[in-house]
């Protein structure tokens, strides 16, 4: 809609008739003979009513929109659950390395043993970092690694004749897509309930998990920041009844070089290396939801993955394989920045963790007191407050939008009533978070009425929100 209304001023108000803004050769074709040629229903009958601006105004205008878009280099971006983190340049270039770039999904293996090495290097470095010994880079979001590691378990039980695993188990924390997940692949998804602190009520587990239990989809720290401390428990309840513990990694920022979800027993798991091993996100990609599990699940992957076979690097099928999840072989792309990435950072991979922790937790303790905190604990990579009594969660974000921030996650996760969900990650300096901090306090104090107003400093005031979920015109 925006680029409907601003294409428009661009004609009406900057436009002058026989301006250009081009110099294109004479046409070395006869109109005449075109019009011959070519069907008449497609011959243009009035003209295309473009707008006629000289050079410089056309590169101002579209110069002014962009810098209406709002990025992760723009200012700090606190969306939780979403781990905006500062992506390296360096792994930018990376990517861009025409060798990589350029090279066809279908050259033979022999002509691609760099690509394969760097693939085969990062299912190691995963392999490492999960403590799983299996790893399949072939999902192309988070979403996509839930689904495959769910048709892994799946297949998992059709190969073993057990066919009474009917449900997937889903703490009611979840983000929205591990339920859409378990009902993709067919199963029954049933929610689990929380503990005082925000994890999952081992009690409640128990009662619900029997044979016609295939997995439980946990999500660690989970999407309240909180670490779900009964995890290997957890783990033994399900694995009494033959169930497997199924990891929602998106939040592997949090884990980096401390928590090896092996070493609580988790079955298999879904990396988001476009969240924890930087690509820049947000509008959809391209991401990779990589997966990593046991040597139980390992033959059901999917084909293919990369083996090393004496000095050659190889595409091999696994046994039992679900088949294909894409065409090719994932987003080499984001493969090769989180390689680049591991690579960069080492065995100092878990000073990420370090910093994310510290970060959220300092943010924590800043707002205690003008804000309510629901698990006012310990927290991981992100905290959830809540705003003081009387207020609401979107005022506040429309009101951060007037400081210059992009507003955190709100409303999100749904077990919190107005919640907010920052999650400043590591790459921030505490200038930044003390700048971020100052203003979330002083709307704390704001007027209802201002607060209400907001934001005046935005290219677009409020949005109607319901027309535009309604009757979303996502192009003109
Ligand atoms: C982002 C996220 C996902 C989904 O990842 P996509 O790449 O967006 O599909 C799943 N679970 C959690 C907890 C997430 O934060």
């Amino acid at each position: 809609m925006l680029g409907e209304r601003s294409l428009g001023r661009l004609i009406r108000d900057k436009g002058r008739k026989g301006r250009r803004g081009y110099t294109l050769p004479k046409p070395d074709v006869d109109k005449t003979d075109l019009e011959q040629v070519l069907p008449q229903k497609s011959l243009r009958k009035e003209k295309p009513g473009l707008p006629e601006v000289d050079e410089p105004t056309a590169i101002r205008h579209y110069t002014n929109l962009s810098r209406k878009n709002w990025g992760i280099d723009t200012n700090f971006y606190p969306l939780g659950s979403c781990t905006m983190k500062h992506n390296p340049r360096a792994n930018e270039a990376a990517a861009a390395v025409p060798g990589f770039a350029s090279l066809h999904p279908l050259q033979p293996e022999k002509g691609a043993q760099g690509a394969l090495r760097v693939m085969h290097e990062l299912q190691g470095f995963l392999s490492e970092v999960s403590g799983l010994p299996a790893v399949s880079l072939q999902p192309m979001a988070g979403a996509q690694g839930e689904l495959t590691s769910i048709l892994m378990v799946k297949r998992y039980f059709e190969d073993a004749g057990d066919e009474g695993r009917t449900t997937v188990l889903v703490p009611s924390t979840a983000h929205g897509t591990n339920p859409a997940t378990a009902s993709m692949a067919d199963f029954k998804s049933v929610e689990v309930g929380l503990d005082e602190h925000g994890c999952v009520d081992v009690d409640e587990l128990r009662a619900l998990v029997d044979e016609t239990t295939a997995a439980l989809m946990i999500t660690n720290p989970n999407t309240c920041g909180v670490y779900e401390r009964n995890i290997a428990k957890i783990a033994e309840v399900l694995h009494e009844k033959g169930a497997f513990l199924y990891m929602d990694g998106a939040n592997m920022n949090a884990n980096l070089g401390r928590m090896r979800p092996a070493d609580a027993a988790v079955d298999i798991m879904h990396f988001n290396l476009h969240k924890t091993f930087s690509t820049p996100h947000g509008g959809g990609g391209p991401g990779s939801g990589a997966i990593a599990c046991s040597e139980v699940l390992a033959p059901f992957r999917p084909d293919p993955v990369v083996e090393k076979e004496g000095e050659l690097y190889r595409f091999v099928c696994p046994e039992k394989t679900i088949g294909r999840m894409s065409t090719f072989h994932g987003n080499f792309g984001v493969v090769l920045k989180a390689w680049n990435y591991i690579k960069m950072h080492g065995p100092e991979l878990r000073d990420v963790t370090d910093m994310a922790v510290l970060n959220a937790n300092y943010v924590r303790a800043r707002l205690r007191g003008a804000y309510r905190i629901p698990y006012d604990e310990l927290c991981k990579h992100e905290v959830v407050v809540q705003p003081p009594k009387g207020k609401k969660a979107l005022d506040i974000a429309k009101g951060l939008i007037d400081h210059g921030y992009h507003p955190p996650t709100v409303y999100f996760p749904l077990v919190v009533k107005e919640a907010m969900l920052i999650e400043p990650t590591e790459t921030e300096s505490k200038e930044t978070l003390d700048d971020f901090v100052g203003a979330m306090l002083e709307l704390a104090e704001s007027g209802q009425e201002e607060l209400e107003e907001a934001p005046t400093q935005a290219p677009t005031r409020r949005l109607d929100e319901t027309r535009a979920a309604r009757q979303l015109k996502a192009r003109w």
